[in-house]
Formats: structure tokens, C-alpha cells, sequence
């Protein structure tokens, strides 16, 4: 599907569809006893959050948050601006931030400081792919799929230019695609 466009493709539908169920048994085992907030940040996140809670063997309830950050990234103080916030409060919640990508960390890191101010029980980030080069932030996800070098990559829905989202697996576009 669309394979035309990629210049490689670094994990195939298998080998995504493995890693999310290894991490799913990893998250199971350390979520045991509770019932966590499973966030999904939108819009990237949504085919990733669909397969992983799928796995999950725990009471957990699903919600939604879509978020962009503007300022400097190196302003720790720096602001979010929520487009959509979460229908249920988090506050005394156990909340697994659930995010495509891992880049520079400036919007991650923004909005955690923001879910903290609401207080909930623990709040940890699971990410797809993580591009640990790219990180301007101290921030680190507790859960990754797959570590990356810095690439540009689509599918599993990451996109380029609202393209290439449903794409299951993960590859690097074709330079002359972005030309
Ligand atoms: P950050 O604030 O960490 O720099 O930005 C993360 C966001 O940038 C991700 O949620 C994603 O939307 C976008 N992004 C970063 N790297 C990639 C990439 O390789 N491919 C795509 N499609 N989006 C990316």
C-alpha cells in the first residue's frame, strides 16, 4: 500500500503489531491493581492507542487530548495551548499518556507540566518511536516502541501532510515526495 512513495521501510505491520503486544504485556503487568487513564494525544496517536489498548488486560478508561505548543522550546515555562481537552478529570487517576512520536520533547514536556498541576496519582508516557538525537528536552518516555534515527517517518499514523496515516507500517518517504 502507497509502498511507491517509501524510500525504506524500517518495521513492517509484523514487527509493529509484536513490539505493541510485548509493551502491552509490560504495561499489564506494571498496571496491576489499578485502573489507569489511557490518553491518547490526537491526531497521531490514534491507530497506536487502538492496538495497544486492545492488549491491555486491565480496567482502564480512554480519553482523548490534542495539544499544540507555542514559544521557545528551551522556555521551560513555555505555554500549550490544549485544542482538546480530556472529557473526564485526571485528578488521583493513574494516566498513561499515549503519543505517536517522541521528537524534540517540546510539546510532550509542556503538556505533562500541565496534566501535573491537575494532580494525578502517577502520569507516564508511552510513545510508538522515540528520535532520542532529536531531544531538546529532558523529557524520556517510560514505554517505546521502537527507538529511530532522525528520519522523517510516516505510518501507523504519523503523517506527512495528512497523508500516509493508515499506512501499517512504519517507513521513510521517498525524498522527492516532499519536493
Ligand atoms: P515534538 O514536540 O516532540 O518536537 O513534536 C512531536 C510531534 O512532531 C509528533 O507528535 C509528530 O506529530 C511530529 N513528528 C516528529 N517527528 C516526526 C516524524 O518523523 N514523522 C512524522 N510524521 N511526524 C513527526
Amino acid at each position: 500500500m502507497m509502498e511507491q512513495d517509501m524510500q525504506e521501510i524500517l518495521f513492517t505491520r509484523e514487527e509493529v503489531t509484536a513490539r505493541i503486544r510485548d509493551l502491552a504485556a509490560q504495561i499489564t503487568r506494571d498496571y496491576q491493581g489499578k485502573s489507569p487513564a489511557v490518553i491518547g494525544i490526537l491526531r497521531g496517536s490514534f491507530i497506536f492507542m487502538a492496538d495497544l489498548v486492545r492488549e491491555l488486560n486491565l480496567p482502564l478508561t480512554l480519553d482523548f487530548m490534542s495539544a499544540s505548543s507555542y514559544g521557545s522550546g528551551t522556555v521551560s515555562s513555555g505555554l500549550v495551548d490544549i485544542k482538546l481537552d480530556t472529557s473526564e478529570p485526571i485528578t488521583g487517576r493513574d494516566v498513561l499518556l499515549v503519543e505517536d512520536i517522541l521528537d524534540t520533547g517540546n510539546t510532550l514536556s509542556k503538556l505533562v507540566a500541565e496534566l501535573k498541576k491537575r494532580n494525578p496519582a502517577s502520569i507516564k508516557l508511552c510513545v510508538l518511536l522515540d528520535k532520542p538525537d532529536r531531544r531538546t528536552q529532558p523529557i524520556q518516555a517510560d514505554y517505546v516502541g521502537f527507538q529511530i534515527p532522525d528520519a522523517f517517518v510516516v505510518g501507523c499514523g504519523l503523517d506527512f501532510d495528512q497523508r500516509y496515516r493508515q499506512l501499517p507500517y512504519i517507513g521513510v518517504l521517498k525524498p522527492e515526495i516532499y519536493e
